[in-house]
């Protein structure tokens, strides 16, 4: 059905003075009013055009009224629909509809009909345009809130147009996604160098201290691939979870590292954290030393050894993987450094400086472990761990500012969002596309434009 919008505009100009700044600016303004009276006309016609269909049967045969006027039976206890698509219109509801959309709010008059089997009251136009009986915004307003509330300038969307919503507004919106039973298919091991993961604290309702985790998967190129989120779940039970997604017929052997793993839970906390030193060896050694009753002049020689031995030199470059080439020099470098520091611990040891020999063996064991997984795997440890600590900074970065304050499932939704959006956004456009029903059933161009 092929109709026409004629739209009127008039301006003011004062000649010799305006200049184009000024006539952007002003036009700016209409953009998302002009669009809503555009969006009302559109509605209005809709509406006639359905009850027309529906009232008059006797021109419009029942081809013509195909998915329209579905209701429910009028007293049916069961709730079923009724096969009636006869009716008779009945003026407008009192009140009119407020939907929120991207644009601003649409006050919509909604037509009533009566059914002539039933005799049920109904609204056609809302169930053509399947909103749902009482929904009070639209997907594409859903859609940039959940990217305004990723980026946290939500409040910015919000305050440029007379959209009303609140933050539990948006945790609903957050809450009542379907993300939680989205992207779970399957993961391939042949594509993973590694999986990772880490935890940060939330604050969620009513002040409870929760604990999100997230967990990663590092491919063989480098790149972040989002497996899980998790709230106030063990590590454990995480860690079945994201197995199942990884299904193999062969047996697969990549390191699974999380913060609660011993002897990496120390690291990669120190990580996320961000502040500290990733390798805060030297410090730790120093205090151990004061610890053995040595001066900062006698252990200074020591820990600057130390802030030798484990900056150990990786090659330069983006990649978070380390290549077969690079492989040997690295190991070289691990192996006499390795040496060096047990050496060291010997005589440690042997000048009475136990503490300080204790520290540098478990710092020590903690590093070539670390090492030893990296060298075989190939997941080179700085890169790979600064590309997790910006992982998991960003979603908590994003937490802090928006999830303070909601349940479990609110922050498990938000952060998956958050991963899913950052790391696959092509995934990440396809699942709203589906979402919003983009078929091809609405088009619009414009037609012309000039001056009167
Ligand atoms: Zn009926």
């Amino acid at each position: 059905m092929e109709q026409e919008i004629h739209i009127t505009l008039r301006f003011n100009l004062a000649i010799g003075k305006v200049g184009l700044n000024e006539i952007i600016y002003r036009l700016k303004e209409l953009r998302d009013s002009l669009m809503l009276r555009i969006l009302e006309q559109i509605l209005i016609g809709y509406d006639d055009l359905i009850s027309e269909r529906l009232s008059q049967t006797k021109i419009y045969p029942s081809k013509a009224r195909k998915g329209l006027g579905r209701h429910l039976r009028k007293g049916d206890p069961e709730g079923r629909f009724c096969r009636g698509r006869k009716a008779r219109r009945k003026g407008y509801r009192k009140y009119t509809r407020k939907i929120s959309t991207v644009f601003g709010a649409l006050k919509l008059r909604i037509r009533t009909v009566e059914c002539f089997k039933c005799g049920a009251r109904y609204s056609p136009l809302l169930s053509a345009l399947q909103i749902g009986q009482y929904s009070r915004k639209e997907m594409n307003f859903e859609h940039e809130i959940v990217e305004a509330v990723i980026d946290t300038n939500y409040r910015r969307l919000i305050d440029g147009r007379s959209i009303d919503i609140s933050l539990g507004g948006i945790h609903n919106i957050v809450v009542g996604s379907d993300i939680d039973k989205t992207f779970q298919e399957p993961v391939s091991v042949d594509d993973l160098s590694g999986i990772a993961a880490d935890g940060t604290g939330v604050n969620e309702h009513r002040g409870r201290k929760g604990e999100l985790r997230n967990v990663i998967g590092i491919t063989k190129a480098g790149r972040v691939e989002p497996l899980g989120c998790f709230t106030n779940t063990t590590w454990p039970e995480i860690e079945r979870i994201v197995k199942e997604r990884i299904k193999e017929a062969e047996p697969y052997n990549i390191p699974f590292i999380y913060d609660g793993e011993p002897g990496l839970d120390d690291f990669l906390a120190d990580v996320a954290e961000g502040q500290r030193c990733t390798w805060h060896g030297p410090r730790g050694l120093y205090h151990a030393l004061w610890e053995d009753g040595l001066k900062k002049k006698d252990s200074q020689p020591e820990t600057d050894k130390i802030k030798q031995l484990i900056g150990i030199e990786l090659p330069e470059g983006d990649f978070e993987i380390l290549k077969e080439e690079d492989k040997h020099q690295v190991k070289v470098k691990y192996e006499s450094s390795k040496s060096e520091i047990k050496e060291l611990i010997k005589t440690f040891y042997e000048k009475g400086y136990t503490r300080g020999a204790s520290y540098l063996g478990k710092l020590s064991d903690r590093l070539f472990t670390n090492i030893e997984l990296w060298l075989k795997t190939g997941v080179i440890a700085p890169k790979t761990i600064s590309l997790l600590e910006r992982v998991f900074r960003e979603i908590g970065r994003r937490l802090k500012r928006i999830a303070w304050g909601w349940s479990d499932k609110a922050v498990t939704n938000i952060s998956k969002m958050i991963m899913i959006r950052q790391y696959s956004r092509d995934k990440w456009e396809e699942y709203w596309k589906e979402k919003l029903g983009i078929k091809g059933y609405f088009n619009i161009q414009i037609e012309a434009v000039e001056l009167s």
